[in-house]
């Protein structure tokens, strides 16, 4: 295996664990190193640091998956990285929940692979050359560990076509329903894992789903970008008197609706609308005692900073002038380019704009099976600002 050597210094982050090292951290590069290729780090004096994998087309040269150096990347160590996955999902939840994600990448010892569990269903994505070359493997660990009636691969994002990696989605193994039925919090959703957004479903809200029901009961409730309408069905779980779930993708809604009705609420109690979020809130629809805001990343390049700080505002306080005196906004970010302190000013201003003093109840994040090694902020997402308006 080849030696990469860390420049003096900059071996202080994987000292402390952080799982990237960037092409500026180390000494030369031997030539006719491939993406993929495992690699050993070490110290410039030679000192063993980690193992991990080499990438030549990202500035994060080296994803790291072990600091042991006795541990070997064998068919073994995938199935004790799952095991161990699964063990810490199995301690989160009981019966109620069966969907999570059970494989979260770099802060699961395995960068590169997200695994989402619906219930019997396993969805795989492999986002790098290093993570595929172990593909075989990966899937017999987790047919073994996990005893799954299906899993369905969806490995499409941009980290792929960077490396040069063409999306691949498909059946694996086993049989994989057009919807699987899954349970979360006691609540049951339809999941399209072939065709819905990311793989199927918002696993990373279900926390914040769940808090929003004390917020909800006998109120009127805009559950705004609203997918498959999961927020709109905790509402409900609450007490809401009625939800509007706004989305512009009609096969979403359509899902709303069955899950609005496969949780027993009567279709009085939910609307569903296809629109754009922005017209609808400027359509006078009325106010509202709970409105949650979930769009989808308005920063999606960090150079485009400014725009998308500028969707956020306008869409806030659009919603603020929509909140009922002492109503709830519940309002997210799932921008990677934009910390927490950076919403909350941008709140703030739609706030100052909306003319309405707000009250912060709760500062969250992604649900606790999203866990995040401790030094990997770039692996952090998701803000959600639970907000009381005066
Ligand atoms: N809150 C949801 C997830 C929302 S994902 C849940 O818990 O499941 C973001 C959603 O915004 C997607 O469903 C997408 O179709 C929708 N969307 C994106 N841009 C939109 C727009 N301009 N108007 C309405 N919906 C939009």
């Amino acid at each position: 295996m080849t030696t990469l050597f860390v420049r003096s210094g900059r071996e202080i982050p994987v000292l402390g664990f952080h799982p990237w090292v960037f092409s500026g951290a180390l000494e030369k590069v031997p030539e006719g190193l491939s993406s993929g290729d495992p690699v050993t780090l070490a110290t410039a004096g030679g000192q063993f640091l980690a193992r991990g994998y080499f990438n030549s087309y990202s500035q994060i040269a080296v994803r790291i998956w072990s600091w042991d150096p006795e541990e070997e990347v064998d068919g073994e160590f995938f199935v004790r990285r799952v095991k161990n996955a699964l063990a810490f999902r199995q301690s989160l939840f009981g019966p109620e929940t069966d969907a999570y994600r059970l494989v979260n990448a770099e802060s699961d010892l395995l960068p590169g692979l997200v695994v989402d569990r619906y219930a019997g269903v396993l969805v795989v994505q492999f986002h790098t050359q290093g993570i595929l070359r172990h593909r075989e493997a990966i899937l017999a660990a987790l047919s073994k560990v996990v005893r799954p009636t299906g899993i369905w691969e969806r490995s499409e994002s941009a980290s792929r076509k960077v490396e040069g990696l063409e999306s691949k989605t498909g059946l694996v193994s086993g049989e994989v329903p057009d919807r699987v039925a899954i349970r979360e919090n006691g609540l049951s959703f339809l999941v399209d894992v072939m065709g819905g957004q990311k793989t199927g479903f918002f696993l990373d809200q279900r926390e914040n789903r769940q808090a929003i029901m004390h917020h909800a009961r006998g109120g009127r409730v805009l559950n705004a970008f609203s997918y498959t309408g999961a927020f709109g069905v905790y509402a409900l779980a609450g007490g809401a008197a009625h939800v509007v779930n706004v989305d512009s993708s009609a096969p979403a809604l359509a899902l709303a609706r069955e899950n609005a009705e496969a949780n027993g609420f009567s279709p009085e109690q939910s609307s569903f609308v296809d629109m754009d979020v922005k017209k609808y809130l400027a359509s006078s629809p009325g106010t509202f005692d709970l409105i949650i805001l979930d769009p989808p990343a308005f920063i999606k390049d960090r150079k485009k900073k400014r725009d998308g700080l500028m969707g956020y505002r306008r869409v806030n306080e659009a919603a603020l002038s929509l909140l009922s005196p002492g109503g709830v906004l519940v309002t997210c970010s799932c921008s990677g380019h934009l910390s927490e302190p950076e919403f909350r000013h941008v709140v703030m201003e739609a706030a100052a704009r909306a003319r309405r003093p707000l009250q912060l109840l709760k500062s969250t994040t992604h649900a606790p099976d999203h866990l995040e090694l401790l030094p990997f902020t770039e692996g952090s997402y998701l803000k959600a600002l639970f907000l009381r308006a005066l």
